[in-house]
Parts: structure tokens; C-alpha cells; sequence
């Protein structure tokens, strides 16, 4: 098994991943289990930058291999937004709910037909600190705003995401299901696919 390191300390991210990139031998830590406790700042303008600049970091302090991803919410009533920003689209340290209040409130009046939005996930795998081609795959995930919150499941903006086809939020999904369907899932199975060749 290779050893890397995940630059987020979400647990929830730790066990997805290691379920889903064991079959590439791949053994995933997060980062503050390896000292590494201090966050790099997101100064990119997208995600794939802000990705780079995460798992560079958490590469050149482990001296490991390095994973990292970004993610976020794209709202076409907005412009796009809050994209980079969704964590703290209400604030710095805003919660989820009021993310989610905030996002509401903008699209106070919008219809329902122009409620479109997506998630996108940018995944970066990166063999070390300097390696010049790092490994980049990336998940979209196309659904609509609603205009409540409902379901208990997930985390963000699940609440608030539709999802065509499931005709339920993202809140509402199974676990294994939402894993299956979301951005996330689909950078990890990209991810897969492109690591298969790892040596055990
Ligand atoms: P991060 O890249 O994991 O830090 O995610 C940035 C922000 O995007 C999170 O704080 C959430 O608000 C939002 N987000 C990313 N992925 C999801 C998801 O699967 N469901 C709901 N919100 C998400």
C-alpha cells in the first residue's frame, strides 16, 4: 500500500476515500494524524488552483504523496456563484445553515426553471511536492435549487440541492447513493481509473 496524505481532516472524507481508493492500493491519512496542522490559504481563483495549492502543501510537510480536493455549489442565477466561495458564502466561518439561508434569500423570486446549479469537484493527486503533472479529475453534478431546505442526511448545501431523476434533495439520499451520484463520487471514480496502474 502507498501511503498519502489527504489534505482535509473532514472524517467523513477520510473513510470515503479510503473505501473507494484501497483498489488502487492507496492508504489515506488525513493530514493534521500526520502533524500537519496548519491550513494553506485558498488564494486561487478556481478550484483546480485552490486543489494544487492543498495537496503541494500537505506533500511538502509529510514528504508524502498527496490528495486533495475542492469543491463547491455553481448557481446560474448568480453568475456562477457562490463557486470557490461556497464554505463561506455568508461569511468566514459561516454555518451550513446559514449558507443555505443566504443562498435562499438571494434567489428570493427566481423560478423555478432558472434555479439551475451544479455541483463541480476538483480531485488532485500529487506524487510529490514539485511533481509537474499532477493527476486532475473532476465531478459535476447538475441539479436545481429549491425554495426550502428538506432531509437530515449529508452536509452544505444537500439540503437545498435537487436532484432530477431521484426527485428528492440530496439531503434526502441514501448515503451510498449520494456517493454513487455526486461530484465527489465521479472525481473518485476518474481518480480510480487513472491510479489503477499503482503497484500494490
Ligand atoms: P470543500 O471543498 O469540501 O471544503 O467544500 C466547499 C463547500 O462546498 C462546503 O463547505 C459545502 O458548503 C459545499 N459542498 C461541497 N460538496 C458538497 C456536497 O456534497 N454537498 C453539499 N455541499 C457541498
Amino acid at each position: 500500500m502507498t501511503r498519502v496524505v489527504l489534505a482535509s481532516n473532514n472524517r467523513g472524507k477520510v473513510r470515503e476515500f479510503n473505501q473507494v481508493l484501497a483498489q488502487c492500493h492507496l492508504d489515506i491519512h488525513p493530514q493534521a494524524q500526520l502533524g500537519l496542522t496548519e491550513e494553506v490559504e485558498e488564494t486561487g481563483g478556481t478550484f483546480v488552483e485552490n486543489a494544487i495549492l492543498k495537496a503541494r502543501h500537505a506533500s511538502r510537510i509529510t514528504g508524502l504523496p498527496a490528495l486533495a480536493d475542492d469543491s463547491g455549489i455553481e448557481v446560474d442565477a448568480l453568475g456562477g456563484a457562490p463557486g470557490i466561495f461556497s464554505a463561506r458564502f455568508a461569511g468566514e466561518s459561516a454555518t451550513d445553515a446559514e449558507n443555505v439561508e443566504m443562498l435562499l434569500e438571494r434567489l428570493a423570486g427566481v423560478a423555478e426553471e432558472a434555479r439551475a446549479a451544479r455541483f463541480q469537484c476538483l480531485l488532485v493527486y500529487m506524487s510529490h511536492h514539485a511533481d509537474p503533472t499532477p493527476v486532475i479529475c473532476q465531478g459535476t453534478w447538475e441539479g436545481r435549487i429549491t425554495r426550502a431546505p428538506a432531509g437530515d442526511n449529508g452536509f452544505g448545501y444537500d439540503p437545498v440541492f435537487w436532484v432530477p431523476g431521484h426527485e428528492c434533495t440530496a439531503a434526502q439520499l441514501d448515503a451510498a447513493v449520494k456517493n454513487r451520484l455526486s461530484h465527489r463520487g465521479q472525481a473518485l471514480a476518474c481518480l480510480v481509473a487513472r491510479l489503477a496502474h499503482l503497484a500494490p
